[in-house]
């Protein structure tokens, strides 16, 4: 059966979700093609935070408008994403690492971001209860945020499906055919036909990149995380420990306190198992930064992948096929870019131009350089 759109959008995560969100206000017709169903990708597995110190002026911009679009989205959803500003926290145990604060601050205060270094005292009033042996600095931002993954895809799944587009679930693309249009096969026979396609498919991407000849150069990584049960809250931010045996956590408003860390060395690949290493290495790690944790009994443990690039931007772009686009790689931060991609890249597939500029993110560029809040 062959089903024609005005764009398709491959990937069922917060990018393609929220593209198709937006795309829907242009009036598009779109349909989003999912393997599982939205967010049985990276998305379902992260841990909601939202922030928006970064050291390049395209990524703090771009933030400064996604953290905007997260805070309007009960107005413009219709339903809570349980948005929430605790700030975050970036804690600096070595010389080094205070200097890139410094540097990235300086980028910060010129994108009138409200962010400073704060001494161990400082960072004591803002939580209490963190052991700041060792600590050299923290740099933090009031306005930095968490939300609910589940409960922004649901949101925009809703408004999507409201507007008469369609989202085909349990139905992985096995196939992208060019012609005067795109067709795109799904496992079931169904033929979606579209003069746009835009491929968001996470760790996914590289592979189906591969179908239309296309080589990104991206790879995915796994990253375990893990929930506690609900204790009384305690903790506004984001805590992030950037040593090599640190971790960052934060208190959701229902409680539990949700945690990662970021394995030396990196384990590549699409990978959902967990490890035996994860729990008493997480528990340990955040015990040493907040001791009261110690009583914290962790419920539930999972593994999802952060799809990077060389550089640590995502690439954002139309492809060297015509129509044919591509956002991916979002390097360990696509749920907080979601919105703001969504919506600028929907601008450029029906517009032609970027409202924000996006060179940072480009498929061509050298891919020199590194994000340095990582
Ligand atoms: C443990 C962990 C913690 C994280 N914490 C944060 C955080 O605090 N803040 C933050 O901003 N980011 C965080 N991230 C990163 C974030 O989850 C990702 O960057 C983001 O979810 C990427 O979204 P996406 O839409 O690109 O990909 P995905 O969510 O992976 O979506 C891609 C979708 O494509 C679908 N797909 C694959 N193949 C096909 C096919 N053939 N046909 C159709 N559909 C297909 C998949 O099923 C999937 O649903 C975290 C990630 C992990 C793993």
């Amino acid at each position: 059966m062959v089903k024609t759109y005005d764009a398709a959008v491959i990937g069922g995560g917060i990018i393609g979700m929220a593209t198709a969100y937006y795309l829907t206000r242009h009036n598009l017709k779109v349909a989003v093609i999912e393997r599982k169903y939205p967010g049985s990708g990276s998305t379902g597995r992260c841990i909601g935070g939202i922030r928006q110190q970064f050291s390049t002026p395209g990524s703090i911009r771009m933030m400064v408008e996604s953290l905007k679009l997260f805070s309007e989205m009960k107005e413009e959803l219709g339903r809570s994403v349980e948005f929430h500003q605790g700030g975050y926290l970036f804690l600096a145990h070595t010389p080094q690492m205070v200097e890139v604060f410094k540097k990235n601050i300086e980028i910060q205060k010129k994108e009138n971001l409200n962010v400073s270094l704060l001494s161990p005292e400082e960072v004591l009033k803002v939580v209490p209860e963190l052991n700041i042996d060792g600590l050299l600095a923290g740099a933090y931002c009031p306005e930095d945020a968490q939300a609910f993954p589940f409960a922004v895809l649901d949101g925009y799944r809703e408004k999507i499906v409201e507007k008469g587009s369609d989202i085909f679930m349990e139905n992985p693309v096995t196939n992208i055919q060019q012609g005067k249009n795109f067709t795109v096969t799904l496992s079931d026979g169904t033929l979606i036909e579209a003069p746009k396609v835009l491929l968001s498919a996470g760790p996914w991407t590289h592979e189906l990149g591969k179908l239309v000849g296309l080589d990104f150069p991206m790879y995915p990584e796994r990253h375990e995380a893990a929930i506690t049960e609900r204790i009384p809250k305690f903790l506004e931010p984001m805590v992030v420990d950037y040593r090599p045996d640190g971790c960052y956590f934060h208190q959701l408003i229902t409680g539990q306190v949700i945690v990662c860390y970021t394995p030396v060395p990196t384990v590549p690949g699409i990978r959902e198992d967990t490890t035996f290493e994860f729990l008493p290495q997480v528990a340990w790690r955040m015990k040493r930064l907040i001791p009261e944790l110690k009583n914290a009994a962790i419920l539930r443990n999972w593994a999802g992948s952060y799809t990077m690039t060389p550089d640590g931007n995502p690439i954002v772009d139309e492809t060297p096929i015509k129509g044919f686009y591509v956002a991916s790689a979002m390097c360990g931060h696509g749920f907080m870019f979601g919105p703001a991609i969504g919506k600028n890249m929907a601008g450029f597939m029906t517009e032609g131009k970027w409202t924000l500029d996006f060179s940072e993110f480009a498929m061509n560029r050298e891919f020199k350089g590194k994000e340095s809040m990582k």
